[in-house]
């Protein structure tokens, strides 16, 4: 190669590098909204059915071409039903600040006998949003270790208890604090339920009073702040386990989804209730809330 000829491709090679710095990646709503409706064509998707199978790859192979590390953690959960496997999926980009922060969300649907159920917004939405944020993160700096994180099985079979629903989370905390992930996990942020149009994010008491009022802070500052609510509430989410393990953690999640919140856990949780705009809200706000959490 003629040294001139080597100057000319280093030269090219300098343009192009400074021409993707100069971009920074954005959030899409609308690609994330996509996604969603992409994982919800699958049809219903509780923990353990042939559908969820299909997601399962259908999400690893959207992570395959951005350059993270994914790992399984796949487990046997113990229901009502009767043993079921199970497994988070967990993308990992990796920083050089030695800390890490994690975004959580679902992937399972709820198995409600005599209903379709597909979960557009619950179950779809976590999982959209996090397919979207991964190829966002895959290409920006960042200092932190940054996991996203699929979590299986969140929704109960049959009722609600402490020891039925949230069996991913639970499972994924425990490892993690096995091997010492945990320690170096300086925030969590979940997210659950984000995609309807009429967003409006509870105001959980039960996650971390530092980050929430960090999320909240975030939304305002970017002119956000009618879709995060005021007054108090509190829910039972993914994020309790890694609270209840001591890690600081924030749950995004709509609970006010139709009238009374009468989509929720219905037939009528269907993409026709979704919105972009929605889901760039959260991106918006999770990306600059990212940003925070780098100093
Ligand atoms: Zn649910």
């Amino acid at each position: 190669m003629s040294t001139r000829l080597a100057r000319m491709m280093f030269a090219l090679a300098a343009a192009s590098a400074t021409t993707v710095a100069a971009e920074p990646v954005q959030f899409s709503g609308a690609a994330a909204l996509e996604f969603t409706s992409k994982a919800v064509a699958f049809g219903q998707r509780p923990a353990g059915s042939a559908a969820i199978r299909k997601l399962q790859t259908f999400i690893a192979a959207q992570l395959k071409p951005l350059g993270c590390e994914v790992s399984e953690d796949s487990f046997e959960a113990s229901t009502p039903i009767g043993p079921v496997a199970m497994k988070n999926i967990i993308a990992r980009f990796r920083g050089t600040s030695g800390q890490s922060v994690a975004i959580t969300g679902h992937y399972d649907t709820k198995k409600i006998p005599g209903v379709t159920f597909v979960g557009a917004n619950d179950g779809g939405s976590s999982t959209g949003f996090l397919l979207e944020l991964a190829r966002v993160v895959s290409r920006m700096p960042h200092k932190n270790d940054i996991y996203l994180v699929w979590l299986d099985g969140e929704e109960a079979f049959g009722e609600w208890s402490d020891t039925n629903g949230t069996f991913g989370s639970r499972h994924l905390a425990a490892k993690w604090r096995a091997d010492g992930t945990l320690l170096r996990l300086k925030a969590l942020i979940n997210v659950d339920m984000i995609g309807d149009r009429d967003l409006t994010l509870l105001n959980d008491g039960n996650s971390t009073e530092w980050l929430r009022h960090m999320v909240w802070d975030t939304a305002a500052q970017l002119g956000l702040n009618q879709h995060f609510a005021s007054e108090p509430g509190s829910v039972l989410d993914d994020h309790m386990p890694f609270i209840q393990a001591g890690v600081s953690s924030v749950d995004l999640i709509d609970f006010d989804y139709g009238p009374q919140n009468a989509w929720w856990h219905t037939g009528r949780d269907t993409m026709d209730k979704l919105g972009a705009a929605s889901f760039q809200v959260v991106g918006d706000v999770v990306l600059a809330t990212l940003r925070r959490l780098e100093r």
